[in-house]
């Protein structure tokens, strides 16, 4: 699997080495002075004070609405249309078309610990920034349409999930990065989507645990990938797990590390079957702006809070209440 600093020749890092130990350091801690729920009340008194543009297309809204992207906006996010390894979901290219097995290079070689991968739509455009709305500038509200957008993906697997209700189960944070965002988006989408397919599923949160922060993906070859995760989950209630059917959610699927390894946990613990579903899938090889300074998702984050606070001071709307 070609890293995304690999295939632009950046250099790569090596696991353990003391760029990794530097990289850690450079983790922020969480912010324990500052309780998450005040910010999240302000964002939300700003939002009925103030009317807002869209978000997406900077359109002013007509009314002052929670969530503040327009009805377009929404409609232009569209499920995925293109050929995908039947496994993970990866995008096949043609070369990989003409093979026939309907597998990417990566599950061909070693397939991953869930039995599939589905995403509703693809990681760019207005679904990327509507998962950024939520994740980093707590718009709350985006919660909704995210997890309609979950519920399809995951409308596609209940087919092949056997008899009985499968447990749902959101990929959890660790527990001082959910402090200092105030919430677990994959959580409150997990949720958002359960609530359309209350008959169909057991919505189970806390059943996996993250017990250690993980340093960022990026930049780390497939090997080091898994190394990163390992032990970094583990199942609280084994006795909930033992032969059910199970579906991990997550807002976005990048390489899948993260889901697999839930995965492999899950059916250590006596779970049955694993499958996996996200809200977007970002496609190798396809260049993101986080992606493409190959700085790490925490110094995004980082940079993206901050200027959501600067907003917010701005009298500027970000709908929000938990
Ligand atoms: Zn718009
Ligand atoms: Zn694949």
């Amino acid at each position: 699997m070609r890293t995304r600093s690999g295939a632009r020749g950046v250099g790569r890092v090596v696991f353990s080495s003391r760029e990794t130990l530097k990289r850690k350091r450079r983790e922020p801690r969480a912010d324990t002075s500052v309780s998450a729920a005040p910010r999240l009340f302000l964002q939300s008194i700003f939002s009925v004070l103030f009317p807002s543009d869209c978000k997406i297309c900077r359109t002013p809204l007509n009314n002052i609405a929670r969530l503040p992207v327009c009805r377009e906006c929404l409609d232009a996010i569209t499920p995925l249309r293109v050929p995908q390894c039947l496994i993970c979901g990866d995008r096949l290219r043609s070369a990989q078309l003409l093979m026939g097995d309907g597998l990417c290079v990566n599950c061909r070689e070693c397939r991953p610990d869930f039995e599939r991968a589905v995403s509703f739509g693809e990681y760019r455009d207005g679904l990327r920034t509507l998962i950024h709305l939520l994740k980093y500038e707590a718009v709350i509200p985006a919660r909704s349409p995210l997890g309609r957008m979950l519920a399809e993906a995951i409308s596609e697997l209940l087919p092949g999930a056997g008899e009985g209700k499968p447990l749902l189960v959101p990929v959890p944070l660790h527990r001082s990065r959910r402090r200092s965002r105030g919430f677990n988006q994959a959580e409150l989408i997990a949720r958002a989507a359960f609530r359309r397919l209350p008959h169909k599923l057991e919505f189970a949160p806390g059943i996996l645990v993250r017990r250690r922060e993980t340093i960022s993906q990026v930049g780390l070859s497939r090997e080091e990938r898994i190394q990163n995760m390992r032990g970094a989950f583990h199942v609280s209630d084994r006795g909930r797990v033992k032969g059910r059917n199970v579906i991990v959610v997550d807002d976005v699927m990048t390489t899948g590390t993260t889901l697999s390894e839930c995965a492999r946990v899950l059916r250590q613990a006596g779970a049955a079957k694993v499958w996996a579903a996200t809200v977007a899938r970002a496609f190798h090889g396809v260049e993101l702006p986080e992606f493409a300074e190959s700085r790490e998702e925490e110094e995004v984050e980082a940079a993206v809070g901050a200027a959501s606070a600067r907003t917010v001071l701005a009298g500027d709307t970000t709908p929000a209440s938990v």
